[in-house]
């Protein structure tokens, strides 16, 4: 089984004049090998490399990120990880799998998402809706499923199926739907991509 570990808990604050508090939920899986899922925002930079510090880790022990989707609060300390393969949904045709690249070596190789093995005990699935290119990353692990959402599921509200998107912001508010149900049938916990782990009642 594989272990998931929460770095850094993510915010998402109205704090008035317009202006929102946002930096995203930094996650760690240790399988055959490490991996950070959203590394987040700069503002957390030095936050999520003491963390990882704590874990045993250096950021040269990390060998890949994956990126939920490519809002800029979820992407912007990838450049951190320049050693690892960096895990993304491509937006473009959507026949095309997906890819990772490598950013100390200026190299883009593709790779199927959601077909190709990353780790043991790690699966991807796609769930567009909150955007275009969103996936989730599905982690066993002994206490079950852990889904590591990204903003298909954004924090704890959205557990809820009533609650509903505003499609001003949303991509497609259809699919942002038919992607939590599917996460929360699969999944026994979520881990959001703004706040702390969250259990599925069943
Ligand atoms: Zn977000």
């Amino acid at each position: 089984m594989a272990e998931v570990k929460i770095l850094i808990e993510g915010v998402h604050k109205i704090i008035g004049d317009g202006k929102m508090d946002i930096g995203c939920t930094t996650t760690l899986i240790k399988s055959d090998i490490n991996i950070i899922v959203d590394p987040g925002a700069l503002i957390n930079k030095d936050r999520l490399i003491s963390a990882l510090k704590k874990e045993g880790l250096g950021l040269e022990d990390i060998d890949a990120v994956i990126l939920t989707h490519l809002h800029i609060d979820h992407t912007l300390n990838t450049f951190l990880f320049d050693k690892a393969r960096i895990f993304l949904r491509f937006i473009g045709g959507s026949s095309y799998p997906g890819m990772f690249q490598k950013l100390a070596e200026g190299t883009l190789q593709r790779f199927d998402l959601f077909n190709d093995i990353i780790a043991k005990n790690v699966k991807i699935i796609e769930t567009q809706g909150h955007s275009i290119d969103g996936i989730t990353i599905l982690v066993k692990t002994n206490n079950g499923v852990v889904a590591i959402a990204g903003d298909a599921i954004s924090d704890e509200e959205w557990l809820d199926l009533n609650k509903k998107a505003d499609p001003n912001i949303y991509y497609d508010v259809e699919k942002f739907d038919e992607s939590r149900k599917k996460i929360l049938e699969i999944a026994d916990f979520v881990i959001p991509g703004h706040g702390g782990i969250l259990r599925v009642s069943k």
